[in-house]
């Protein structure tokens, strides 16, 4: 929870002796409070206070790093309930789930795929996070071994699980010595046991179970000095893991109760692959930290990723391209020029068409502050004006010899005036960017 300027200032020594640079300890308190300056600026603020004022301002969730530098992910710390309250800062990891007890050459092959599945969508390349390797083997060795081979020929952050805490021990001080894994123990563990474990191999832990019960694993490593701590509600029914997932997230943000205020992990690996998907849909969408998934097929991988990635833009800022006049292909002076708007969802809409048509084209993303064609043209962003400057500005006259643009059809009111304020001729587009491909190898041919 955020401290208020009289908070802190109730710790300070209240002496107004100027050494942090301000003129008053009320004035330094202010700026703490606003995150101007730091507390260590204060050289008189007892030891006693500054772990007070430390434990209250840390923030309601805890934000956790696995895997190895310098490509860790971090999850946790959000901030809000609700996506449109703010912002999500930390999408989950997708770990894809490997077991232990394939043999080197099948082990070899998932490298292979896990490197070859990325996917572009609206200009960024999606891809799974991390690898959950599951000791199904019951061999320390055998894990270690794996470990060994995935973290070589990968290098990504890693979820560890197993019930044997040695076997978890064995692979995180060994092969994955300072990468950091994920370390969650399935079967029978003490707080000590997690707590040696977590030091010895300097890695976060999972502790599962249900909210009661991971609560005071929680505040018992607490005690034991392991703050990275990752829950999990276990092998549990969808309806209760998302019941797992919103009662925790609630209970850290809006009760502040600091137990809870802890990353979560799911599982999403059942048998039925298409239910996973699913579930593993749903959980990103409601708050879960890392995805533990089987989604190894891209059909199944790319929902999950996309829901990811819109999930967790920014619903206060439209998703943009910059505004410019891109070359689609090999174009020459004959090609057709494309005019759209500079909103992700609307430049890419065209580009897939144009490329899928494979008719070389000129695109002109017209800055609308990342607006869609209709809410451009409604906020009189995307008008004659600043098409034609769009035009001037990119030099489109000099590249494009016949001097037509093509406009979205669901601006047609303004080609007249286009043309009267460019000069250029004006043709109509589709309405929507699926007719882009027809249109071009029909009406744009025939003229
Ligand atoms: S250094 Fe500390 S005691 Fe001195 S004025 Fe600043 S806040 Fe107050």
């Amino acid at each position: 929870m955020a401290l208020t300027g009289l908070d802190i200032y109730k710790q300070l020594p209240k002496e107004n002796c100027k050494e942090c640079g301000l003129p008053t300890c009320l004035a330094f308190a202010m700026k703490v409070a606003s995150g101007q300056v730091g507390l260590e600026e204060c050289p008189r603020l007892t030891d006693d206070a500054r772990g007070e004022l430390d434990e209250a301002s840390a923030p309601p969730q805890r934000l956790v790093t696995i895997g190895p530098d310098p490509d860790p992910v971090q999850i946790g710390q959000e901030t809000v309930l609700f996506r449109h309250d703010e912002k999500f800062h930390h999408p989950p990891a997708v770990a894809l789930t490997v077991s232990d007890s394939l043999d080197e050459s099948a082990l070899g092959d998932l490298c292979t795929e896990f490197k070859a599945l990325e996917f572009t969508r609206v200009g960024e390349t999606l891809r799974p996070t991390m690898v959950a390797l599951i000791n199904d083997s019951g061999s320390a060795d055998t894990m270690s071994a794996a470990a060994q081979m995935l973290h070589s020929a990968l290098s990504v952050p890693m979820v560890l699980l197993s019930d044997k805490i040695d076997a978890l021990s064995a692979a995180a001080t060994g092969p994955l010595s300072g990468a950091r894994p994920l370390l969650m123990c399935t079967g029978e563990a003490s707080a000590d046991d997690l707590a040696a474990l977590a030091k010895q191999a300097g890695a976060p832990i999972c502790v599962a179970g249900d909210a009661e019960t991971v609560a005071d694993r929680v505040e018992a490593l607490g005690k034991l000095e392991v703050k990275d701590v990752v829950i999990s509600p276990g092998r549990t029914s969808t309806a209760e893991a998302l019941q797992f997932l919103t009662q925790t997230r609630r209970a850290a943000l809006k009760s502040k109760f600091r137990p809870l205020g802890c990353p979560v992990l799911v599982l999403a690996d059942g048998d039925d692959k298409v239910a996973g998907m699913l579930d593993a849909c749903a959980f990103v969408c409601k708050y879960a930290g890392v995805v533990v998934s089987n989604a190894w097929d891209g059909h199944l991988l790319v929902p999950i990723l996309t829901t990811r990635q819109n999930i967790y833009t920014d619903p206060q800022k439209p998703v943009q391209v910059e505004p410019k006049l891109y070359e689609i292909g090999e174009v020459t002076p004959q090609s057709p020029l494309l005019v759209t708007t500079n909103f992700s969802l609307s430049y890419y809409s065209v580009e897939a068409e144009v490329e899928t048509a494979r008719i070389p084209c000129y695109i002109l993303a017209v800055d609308t502050e990342g607006t869609s064609v209709l809410t451009g043209w409604a906020a009189d962003k995307f008008n004659p004006e600043t098409i034609t400057n769009a035009l001037t500005a990119n030099n489109a006259g000099d590249k494009v010899e016949h001097h037509t643009v093509i406009i979205p059809g669901h601006v047609a009111v303004i080609s007249a005036s286009l043309a009267e304020e460019s000069g250029w001729k004006v043709l109509v587009g589709p309405k929507e960017a699926t007719g882009i491909g027809p249109y071009l190898k029909s009406d744009w041919n025939a003229l």
